[in-house]
């Protein structure tokens, strides 16, 4: 099935050089590219006081640290805002910690097998642990900064832990991997669940938002367009994956090939997991009974 989705790859920037996006929004990325961070992670540095706030600090990566400090100068980040505890968001956060006396505000996560390796929907492993941020910021909480506020939404789907920020007085949200320009978000369990990724992309059409500064990549414009056609496309890609499994491709190796032509050998692992994700969705709906556990070679039929 052909899909057109309105990606915007254009992002103008260079590794450790922060860009002043508005006044008080600088953003800087880090030089961790790959299929699934795009250019890299976008740190963003906000306020223009003495006192600053970071959206998430991004990976372990001595470039990207020193630009973050330098990009501060003598204003001091008193707080650093997490939009989840994926590890391109958050493995230098030890660091900025340690050098800033910073506290951390999140929405917080408690591991589910503590201290156990697991697999990121990127496929990198990560050992399961907790985050207690010292402020926790649940859906619709207030972070008061130094001349600016942000507004926190939960937004689970790709992660539980997810937080889009907007910014008050503005039509700016901080939108995280919930939604980006240029790529849609990876949803894969068990870390993403398509029932919850929906409803938190429906949350964000009943806002007025202009744009939105996301976790990877450039700014989305016409962000609202740009939600109602994600949703699309994962509603046709269910239709799809339900066909398929009408026409007896019964297990979600066989629907790979179907659903994604042509794919990048380096994304099957992600895609087969993205398909896992809504045969979940078909499953809780009574729409498609699974023989086990949804994985690869469970066999599936539709109800
Ligand atoms: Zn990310």
């Amino acid at each position: 099935m052909a899909e057109e989705l309105p990606f915007r790859k254009e992002i103008d920037f260079a590794y450790g050089v922060p860009s002043e996006l508005m006044p008080g929004i600088r953003r800087i990325v880090a030089n961790n590219p790959s299929p699934f961070t795009y250019k890299g992670t976008n740190t963003y540095l906000l306020g223009q006081g003495s006192a600053l706030a970071l959206i998430d600090p991004g990976p372990t990566n001595d470039v990207h640290f020193d630009a973050i400090m330098k990009t501060a100068g003598d204003a001091r980040i008193t707080h650093v805002l997490i939009t989840h505890t994926h590890r391109d968001h958050t493995d230098g956060l030890e660091r900025v910690l340690t050098a800033t006396g910073a506290k951390t505000c999140g929405f917080g996560r408690v591991a589910i097998d503590r201290g156990t390796k697991r697999t990121s929907p990127s496929g990198s492993e990560f050992v399961d642990r907790d985050f207690k941020p010292d402020v926790v910021l649940t859906d619709g909480a207030r972070f008061e900064g130094d001349g600016f506020a942000l507004t926190a939404l939960h937004t689970p789907g790709h992660a539980p832990d997810h937080l889009c920020f907007a910014l008050e007085g503005t039509s700016i949200l901080f939108s995280g991997d919930h939604v980006m320009a240029w790529n849609t978000s990876v949803v894969a369990p068990p870390e993403g669940n398509m029932r919850d990724y929906m409803a938190s992309l429906e949350k964000l059409l009943d806002r007025n938002d202009n744009v939105y500064f996301p976790g990877h990549g450039g700014r989305a414009l016409q962000p609202q367009r740009l939600v109602k056609a994600y949703m699309l496309h994962r509603r046709m890609r269910e239709q799809s994956i339900l066909e398929c499994i009408r026409q007896d491709k019964t297990t979600i190796s066989d629907i790979v090939p179907v659903v994604y032509r042509d794919l990048d050998p380096r994304l099957v692992g992600a895609a087969s997991l993205s398909i896992a994700a809504h045969v979940e969705h078909l499953v809780a709906r009574g729409l498609v009974i699974s023989e086990g556990p949804v994985t690869n070679p469970t066999r599936l039929s539709a109800a």
